[in-house]
């Protein structure tokens, strides 16, 4: 048995790191660190003694942590390393091999960048690169041996249903080691929880912006857990957890299918769970399959719809159309499923012209909570390929046109924001929900971080 921590190291900022951009976020949202948690309870499975600390959502800071894991003693710590925190976080991992005298390995979607370069020059003991959780066991297993690894693991391997199907109910790992009412996003009723019903790449998008597809999940073929598993996990919640008030299923968006399957199965069931997932605004997710979840308790759909330019989306391999997407967002107002919509100012040749075509188009599905965001360019994906090559991005590392630089886009989607909130259409499909108090609640931080807007 080996004794291992993993941890999601302090920061200075409210920094959401294991998610699919990491940024510190206006709303004050608060990701899980579902990664390490789903490791923590493979770990755990399979005898290991796990630690799993969350820095961020405790308010740890770099002294609290050593502290603790010095009473602890770890003989192996996992660091979670993102590339926008990237000197914080290495000076966090060898802060604790320095204090610690133990094992420390960096893991996160950022090692899969250049695993070999960031051992070379991080001075711990290993980088996993890829989907961490089986090359943490062996790490366990190998110190249990008396034997002590060191370097680059790789780990872009095919996973089972029987391999998810046996890890613990990561809800269940949250509740043990985390505090659940610590998590926060704004989009979603209070407390929630978040779970995976499926790992690995997925098949129906490749959209070049997206971070965790290039790299966590890089050659990981989608495979689902089995339907029974999923159920249980959410009687679990149901049982166990009678305060969550929301299962957030955290897949890279669920394929049409897989919605179905999971509705029939949960109104089968009887239990009567709010729940409510990624969806792709494509021709598959058809009325049927929005009815049918509708009926099986979803509440609200996270939905990246990025932009209105067709050329735009044919760029991003998006996959999609405008008045596809518009007939989604139809369906799912006529069946009652809220929506939380993501758009995206600035993607490869936008123009002030198409910038503006995106925010009419927003304001023409009027769904209840949106965002616009500045492209967030990472390392490994096709999108940073296309603009190098174009020359496309300035010193910053920031997308800049010709003709709508980067001030100009960061300035465009700040007041869109604000343009699409202050309309008498938007506030008028708002008011219902301000009498429903857990509503009220999960949108109250998206209008505070509004006026916060407003006053820059
Ligand atoms: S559909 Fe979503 S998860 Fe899939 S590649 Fe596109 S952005 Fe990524």
């Amino acid at each position: 048995m080996t004794k291992a921590a993993v941890v999601n190291p302090p920061h200075p900022e409210k920094w959401n790191r294991i998610c699919r951009f990491d940024h510190v976020a206006r709303s004050g949202s608060l990701w899980y660190p579902i990664h390490s948690a789903y490791c923590t309870g493979l770990l755990e499975e399979h005898g290991h003694s796990v630690k799993l600390i969350d820095a961020i959502a405790d308010g740890i800071s770099l002294g609290q942590l050593l502290t603790c894991l010095s009473d602890y003693q770890p003989e192996m710590i996992l660091v979670n390393y993102a590339i926008k925190s990237s000197e914080n976080d290495i000076s966090v991992a060898r802060a604790l091999k320095e204090n610690l005298a133990t094992r420390v390995y960096l893991v996160g979607a950022a090692c899969s960048i250049d695993p070999y370069q960031l051992w070379n020059t991080s001075q711990v003991d290993g980088v996993i690169d890829g989907l961490y959780y089986y090359p943490a066991l062996q790490i366990a297993d190998s110190i249990s041996k008396r034997k002590s690894p060191t370097g680059v693991v790789s780990w872009h391997k095919h996973l089972t249903t029987e391999q998810l199907d046996s890890f613990p109910y990561v809800t269940r790992i949250y509740a043990k080691h985390l505090n659940i009412r610590r998590y926060f996003q704004s989009p979603q009723l209070h407390p929630f929880v978040d779970m995976f019903t499926a790992q690995g790449m997925c098949y129906w998008g490749h959209c070049i912006f997206c971070y965790w597809q290039f790299t966590l999940n890089r050659d990981i073929p989608y495979v689902a857990r089995s339907i029974e598993n999923v159920i249980g996990e959410f009687q679990w919640v149901k049982t166990h957890l009678p305060y969550v008030k929301e299962v957030m299923l955290q897949d890279d968006t669920l394929p049409a299918q897989r919605v179905r399957e999971t509705s029939k199965a949960l109104i089968e069931s009887g239990m009567n769970m709010t729940w409510s997932f990624y969806a792709r605004p494509d021709k598959t997710m058809d009325y049927e399959t929005l009815q049918l979840a509708k009926q099986a308790g979803a509440r609200c759909m996270h939905v990246g719809y990025e932009s209105a330019d067709p050329r735009i989306l044919s760029i991003l391999r998006k996959g999609t159309t405008p008045e596809i997407m518009m007939q989604f967002t139809r369906n799912a107002q006529k069946v009652g499923l809220m929506i939380h919509g993501d758009f995206m100012i600035g993607m490869p040749y936008e123009t002030e012209e198409s910038a503006r075509k995106t925010l009419e188009f927003a304001k023409e599905l009027n769904v209840e909570t949106i965002q616009f965001i500045i492209p967030h360019v990472y390392p490994e994906t096709p999108l940073i390929g296309l603009l190098l090559s174009e020359g496309l991005l300035n010193d910053s590392g920031e997308v800049s046109y010709p003709d709508f630089t980067s001030e100009q886009i960061r300035e465009f989607a700040r007041k869109a924001t604000l343009e699409y909130c202050f309309r008498w259409r938007y506030v008028r499909s708002m008011l219902p929900l301000v009498f429903e108090l857990d509503e009220l609640k999960s949108i109250l931080p998206s209008i505070l971080a509004l006026i916060k807007n407003l006053r820059k």
